[in-house]
């Protein structure tokens, strides 16, 4: 059922690949144009949710990402001392609504399963877009190696600093929520059970442990900054240990487990909320459309819930200018309540006011478990039609 259009995806993360596997199961002409030389096991761990495995699954293609992760069984929110605030027993929740609820995978890992999906010749690397013109017969892309190319229609996959966000509302910049993040993935962490992803809230830094599969541990770290700030930037694990040695065990010890060279450091962004996504021929989708602040852990899985909504609405409308519309209007709302919301969050795991924390720790031992069930719920109810 090959259909006539030529489809552009400018970006082959998450995103970019995840909507041509979809597109192409649907039978659309697509080409995935990414800015990268070449393929490399880059990046730390990604936490998915519910929504993210169930998107995964009307693609088709979720029995092969499940394989490359581990469910989670509890996710905990903790104190400096180790002591739990909040619990969210992921296991049960699960098994209520027959859903992997909380999935954990190596970005690395996540890349080469959407790889192996994807026919050859789909993937274009070394196609770093700086520049597009509208013609009589479609969109030209100008890319970085001088080289161009024509399209029917485009898809901005191409992240939070999207070229494409760029030139079609320029005032959308990413900013800075006043933390900064380190990562690293390490093989055979000390003392860690290996079932149960935590967070451990301190004064204005915190601490997260997230296992991915075959014995390895991802783990973040965020402490308030200015922005750019050359002194985080060049913190390495002595630094680290400064801010964090005080916490629990076993955070201190997966510190010292870390070297240098295995840290992966960036300021954390998002974009403010767009009221608009659709630019007839052009659409914008992932962390170019709606990037937000990792505190729910759902960048990736709003990507994974475009793509697979995308390529279903595209299938089912009169023309792509009106799918392009149609996507728009199902995720606008959502995405900006999931920015909001995380942003939010951000903030109130970032407070470094002794009295606030006091207060923020006691209302979260007093939240019953019904609450992270109704967040479970906003998630795994997404409608993919
Ligand atoms: C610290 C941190 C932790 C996170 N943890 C989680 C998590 O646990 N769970 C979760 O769901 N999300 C998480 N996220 C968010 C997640 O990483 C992103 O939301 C997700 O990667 C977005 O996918 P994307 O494909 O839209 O964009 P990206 O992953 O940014 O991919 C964009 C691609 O486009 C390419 N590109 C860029 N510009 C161009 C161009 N001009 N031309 C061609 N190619 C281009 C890039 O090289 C890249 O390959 C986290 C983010 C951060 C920063």
């Amino acid at each position: 059922m090959g259909r006539p259009e030529r489809f552009a995806i400018i970006g082959g993360g998450i995103g970019g690949l995840t909507l041509a596997i979809a597109m192409q199961r649907k039978g659309f002409q697509v080409t995935v144009y990414e800015h990268a030389p070449s393929l490399k096991p880059l990046g730390a761990g990604l936490g998915l949710g519910a929504n993210a495995v169930k998107a995964f699954a009307e693609i088709g293609i979720s029995d092969h990402i499940l394989k490359a992760g581990s469910a989670l069984k509890k996710i905990r929110i903790k104190d400096q001392k180790g002591n739990t605030l909040a619990e969210t027993d992921s296991e049960r929740i699960s098994t209520k609504y027959n859903v992997v609820n909380n999935f954990t995978i190596h970005r690395a890992d996540l890349h080469e399963v959407l790889l192996q999906q994807l026919p050859d010749q789909t993937l274009q690397l070394g196609k770093g877009c700086v520049d597009f013109i509208q013609t009589k017969s479609g969109i030209k892309l100008i890319f970085e190696d001088g080289s161009s190319t024509e399209s029917d229609y485009v898809i901005a996959c191409d992240g939070v600093h999207s070229v494409f966000r760029k030139k079609l509302i320029p005032e959308s910049i990413p900013r800075y929520a006043g933390y900064t993040c380190w990562r690293a993935v390490v093989n055979d962490p000390p003392l860690v059970d290996l079932t149960e992803t935590s967070e451990t809230w301190g004064a204005g830094h915190r601490f997260g442990i997230v296992p991915v599969s075959k014995g390895r541990l991802y783990w973040f770290a965020c402490i308030n900054s200015s922005e750019n700030n050359a002194k985080m930037r060049s913190y390495g694990i002595k630094e680290l240990l400064k801010h964090f040695g005080q916490f629990h065990s076993p955070i201190p010890e997966i510190i010292r487990h870390t070297k240098d060279d295995q840290l992966i450091w960036n300021d954390i962004i998002d974009i403010k909320p767009l009221k608009q996504f659709a630019f007839g021929n052009i659409v914008l989708m992932g962390d170019a459309a709606h990037a937000t602040t990792p505190n729910m852990g759902q960048g990736a899985c709003m990507a994974i819930e475009d793509a697979a909504i995308l390529a279903n609405v595209l299938a089912t409308s009169e023309s792509v200018e009106s799918a392009f519309f149609a996507f728009e209007q199902r995720r606008i709302k959502r995405t900006t309540s999931i920015v909001n919301r995380s942003w939010q969050l951000g903030r109130i795991a970032q407070w470094e006011n002794p009295m606030l924390i006091g207060i923020r720790n006691s209302l979260l031992r007093l939240t019953p478990p019904s609450v992270a069930e109704k967040q479970a719920r906003f998630l795994i109810d997404v409608n993919l039609h």
